[in-house]
């Protein structure tokens, strides 16, 4: 059994952006540029936010934090973005999500324009993705693709089941497996809070991807010998042991599935990880867009 081990693989991925930016600098020009805001005092996007800033600064992108109130109207946040929009400076502009009730999040992400939009949630990025069209892929599933290629895990001809089918996870990794592509051509099976026999299902799969966000869910019994496990959970569970006071669980018991995979990722340590990697990879691209590379 192989653990997908995503410190290892982000690493490798990370290097060849340094390098890249080293180039870039070397020619003169200015760094590559991703914006992130951040509402209100949310733990765990906290944490995320602080990650992909610390990641930037890691391979040497510039990066700006917007930190707003919990209480900011809709109206102020629209207003940001565009400034972000019009910022010949800002490469890349994200969004942490969940925001505050007040704020129509459907309306932040069309907000953010096509071109500036690293996190790929936008529909037009979405559109492009369902065609096969070149776009920006959302970082969490591009982080996965970019964990089989780093692991040579192949995908053709495998029967692929996915639970979840979110906008940001489960239904474009659904899509990226199923397309014709290096890292695709599966057949997808995308399962939800509404599939009935979700064990049977899940017992077929070459390639079980978990995003339901319910930890520890996926157990030994709905697991094939032999099968690939990517674990995309990320749940705060409370633990009084723990200096933070919570730790991170996955949607897979991992100690009971782990020996009849053949492949599998850790959490943490895993898929998280290579969401950064993507979202990188997509700042960077965002970049050689707007720069005629
Ligand atoms: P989400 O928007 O809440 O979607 C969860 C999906 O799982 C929904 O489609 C839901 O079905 C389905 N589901 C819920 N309970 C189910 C059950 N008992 N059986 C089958 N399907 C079930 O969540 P998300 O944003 O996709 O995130 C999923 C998990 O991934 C969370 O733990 C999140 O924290 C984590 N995450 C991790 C990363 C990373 O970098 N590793 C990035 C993003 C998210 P319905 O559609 O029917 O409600």
């Amino acid at each position: 059994m192989l653990i997908l081990d995503g410190k290892i693989a982000s690493a490798a991925i990370k290097e060849l952006l340094k390098n890249e930016v080293d180039e870039i600098i070397k020619n003169g020009k200015r760094v590559p540029h991703l914006a992130a805001i951040l509402v209100g005092n949310n733990g765990a996007s906290e944490t995320y936010v602080a990650s992909k800033v610390k990641n930037c600064a890691e391979i040497g992108f510039e990066s700006t934090l917007l930190r707003l109130d919990e209480n900011i109207s809709e109206e102020v946040l629209l207003q940001k973005i565009e400034d972000l929009n019009n910022n010949a400076f800002v490469d890349g502009i994200l969004v942490q999500l969940p925001l505050p009730k007040q704020i129509n999040e459907q309306k932040i992400i069309e907000a953010i324009h096509p071109s500036k939009d690293v996190d790929g949630f936008h529909p037009i990025s979405a559109g492009k993705l369902v065609q096969g069209l070149p776009t920006f892929i959302p970082a969490t599933p591009y982080g996965i693709l970019l964990m089989f290629e780093y692991f040579n895990i192949e995908t053709k001809g495998k029967h692929a089941v996915v639970i979840g089918r979110s906008n940001i996870v489960g239904r474009p990794m659904s899509i990226l497996l199923s397309s014709n592509t290096k890292h695709g051509n599966c057949t997808v099976t995308i399962c939800h809070s509404q599939t009935k026999n979700l064990k049977e299902i899940c017992l077929q799969a070459d390639i079980l991807v978990a995003a339901l966000g319910r930890p520890g869910f996926v157990k030994a019994d709905m697991v094939k010998e032999g099968a690939v496990v990517i674990d995309v959970g990320i749940t705060r569970v409370e633990d009084a042991t723990s200096k933070k006071g919570f730790r991170i669980k996955g949607d897979v018991s991992f100690d009971e599935v782990a020996p009849k995979t053949s492949a599998i990722t850790p959490v943490p340590g895993g898929v998280g990880l290579m969401t950064i990697a993507g979202l990188l990879k997509n700042t960077l691209h965002a970049y050689k867009m707007k720069n005629n590379f």
